[in-house]
């Protein structure tokens, strides 16, 4: 059952107590080198209280403005993927000892649970999809699953998107709907708050929660409506697997293969891409190596060597793989788009190549899409 209730702007330092005292570790969005990054605070004050981001292709830029409110910004450069899927670990350790015999250790270090504050419906729906990816199955991970499971969270209805989200168009925000333990709706005086979970509602249940009054749910309903109306950039379509298959020919690919840098921050930042490389590092001594997993992107030549051939030889190739992964192939895997909107990889490539645009190009606009 859900329930809800008002939380005061006075009192949201009483939210972050009430999940100290859960002997959680507590992470929120702070400014730090011009951008919001997600680390731990103890104090509500350290929230970015009136900060605004401006983002475009390429473009990250953030204001001071007067509004009373902690997150009134759309999202920064990370999701929870690094809270669950760590972008270096070690896996095992292989040790020989004096005989010669090799000796192999699982190394799943330890996990204090963590209580993450502000998290916003795509990247709601991008966990959900690396759920699907490593949580269940002959073959869970579980390196991912202890983080996973150590996690509560307090997610943050979106009335503020940036220029670059899309998240109406993949059908994943601006408004959490399911996947947390709390959601707060941002009004200026305070909080509508949300508990979904068990604990979510233990939560709630330590807080002083006015009841909400309906001019409350009216305003935050016109905001909601509002963020949906705002976002300008749409892809063409939810379901892009036969369209883009389809085009494996176009001339789009080379043309965004020459703009390409191939640098990998669009894989890096989104919040949905699982793709890693293992190598095992051997120390000096010989004795003993470490089995390390990390973060690798499709724009890497490395991603797709096989047998002394890099199978996806030029930058177009790799955009290809990338995008009709992305926004096709995925929906073989996990019954939906690999995108839920965030507009990350549009906001921090460097010559801003927008996935929405080149969706378009491709496969047409949803207009063209519905022509027979
Ligand atoms: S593909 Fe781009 S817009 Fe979609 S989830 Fe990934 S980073 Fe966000
Ligand atoms: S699309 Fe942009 S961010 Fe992604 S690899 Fe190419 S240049 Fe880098």
């Amino acid at each position: 059952m859900t329930v809800d209730g008002f939380l005061a702007r006075a009192d949201l330092q009483r939210l972050i107590d009430a999940l100290k005292a859960t002997h959680r570790n507590v992470i929120g969005p702070i400014v730090r080198d011009g951008a919001l990054v997600y680390d731990a605070i103890e104090r509500a004050s350290q929230l970015p209280t009136g900060w605004r981001d401006e983002q475009a292709p390429g473009r990250y830029r953030l204001t001071q403005t007067a509004s009373p409110r902690c997150f009134a910004f759309a999202v920064g450069a990370q999701g929870l993927k690094p809270l669950t899927f760590a972008p270096r670990e070690s896996l095992w350790r292989t040790e020989r000892n004096q005989r010669g015999e090799l000796k192999f250790t699982e190394v799943v270090p330890p996990v204090k649970p963590t209580a993450v504050i502000g998290v916003r419906a795509c990247d709601l729906a991008a966990l959900h999809l690396q759920d699907q990816h490593f949580a269940y199955g002959e073959y869970a991970d579980a390196y991912f699953n202890q983080r996973r499971r150590a996690l509560f969270i307090v997610a943050v209805d979106c009335a503020h998107p940036a220029a670059t989200c899309f998240c109406a168009s993949t059908g994943d925000g601006p408004a959490a709907t399911s996947g947390f333990d709390v959601a707060l709706t941002e009004l200026d005086e305070g909080f509508i708050v949300t508990a979904r979970s068990d604990a979510g509602r233990t939560l709630a249940d330590a807080l002083p929660l006015a009841p909400v009054t309906e001019e409350q749910r009216g305003r935050a309903a016109a905001e909601h409506q509002g963020a949906i109306d705002a976002q300008t950039r749409a892809l063409p379509g939810r379901d892009l697997n036969a369209a883009l298959f389809a085009q494996l020919e176009h001339p789009r690919w080379k043309d965004v293969g020459d703009r390409c840098l191939a640098c990998g921050n669009c894989t890096a930042v989104c919040p949905t891409c699982f793709c890693h490389s293992e190598s095992s590092v051997t120390a000096p001594d010989g004795a003993s190596a470490e089995h390390v997993r990390q973060w690798d992107s499709c724009f890497a030549a490395g991603h797709s060597y096989i047998h002394g051939w890099v199978v996806r030889g030029s930058t177009d190739l790799r955009y290809r793989q990338w995008l009709t992964h992305k926004l096709g192939s995925w929906h073989d895997q996990y019954g939906r788009s690999g995108c839920t909107g965030c507009g990350r990889c549009i906001t921090w490539c460097p010559v801003g190549i927008d996935i929405t645009e080149e969706a378009a190009a491709i496969v047409g606009t949803p207009q063209d899409h519905a022509r027979p």
